[in-house]
């Protein structure tokens, strides 16, 4: 339960979208781990592990078999195909958090969060980090050395079509300094929790005040 005294809130599904080199992965595993009513969706995905990747951790692993199986037992609340692979958000443990009054956040695409959107707009929030440029977007994907001069290309003209996208979002945070744009993303998500609609208990607070001799 979420650890309200008052009594139940309702948890926001909390979309985070932003093109690779961003600094997404930092931002967002941060605010999880600040926030203890807060859980990261973990992704299926039959793309092969990077080093440093831990099955169950940064993604569940499955072969392509098992992930047809699991579209086909409707165990995704999302998913799509990116760059080739397949990666989907496993519903079971979204909902199980949200009965809880929890929250859940999602690391995933453009398009995925598009469609859980599309499925919960009450309940979801969007938002896009924006890189300070496509030149520094390009300098940190060249300097993590993770992709052939290609898949950069693609990444660059993929951000360039998804910005151009930004006012689908709810809120845009520029990552030019992380410190700065950590205490945004933390902001939004605090202020979303307060919002009244997440917050049914409050009407009873104020039924009792109301109750009050004055
Ligand atoms: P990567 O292979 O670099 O970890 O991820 C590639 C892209 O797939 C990223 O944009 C990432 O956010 C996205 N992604 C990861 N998990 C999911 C998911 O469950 N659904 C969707 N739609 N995209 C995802």
């Amino acid at each position: 339960m979420s650890n309200n005294p008052h009594g139940p809130t309702r948890g926001l599904l909390l979309m985070v979208v932003a093109p690779s080199g961003v600094g997404k992965t930092s931002l967002t595993r941060r605010l999880v781990a600040d926030h203890n009513d807060l859980h990261l969706s973990i992704s299926a995905t039959t793309r092969e592990p990077r080093p440093g990747e831990h099955d169950g951790r940064d993604y569940h692993f499955v072969t392509r078999e098992r992930f047809q199986e699991m579209i086909a037992q409707d165990a995704f609340l999302e998913w799509a195909e990116v760059y080739g692979n397949f990666y989907g958000s496993p519903r079971a443990p979204i909902m199980d958090a949200l009965g809880r009054g929890e929250s859940v956040l999602f690391d995933i695409d453009f398009q995925g969060a598009m469609k859980v959107h599309a499925q919960a707009s009450q309940d979801s929030v969007l938002v896009y980090i924006l890189p300070p440029s496509l030149a520094e977007m390009s300098r940190r994907l060249h300097a993590r050395s993770q992709d052939s001069e290609e898949v950069i290309h693609r990444r660059l003209s993929r951000a360039k079509d998804e910005v151009a996208d930004w006012e689908r979002f709810d809120y845009v945070i520029l990552n030019e300094d992380f410190d700065r744009a950590y205490s945004d993303l933390a902001h939004i998500y605090h202020a979303e929790r307060q919002k009244r609609v997440r917050n049914p208990w409050i009407g009873n607070l104020v039924a009792d005040l109301l109750k009050e001799e004055i």
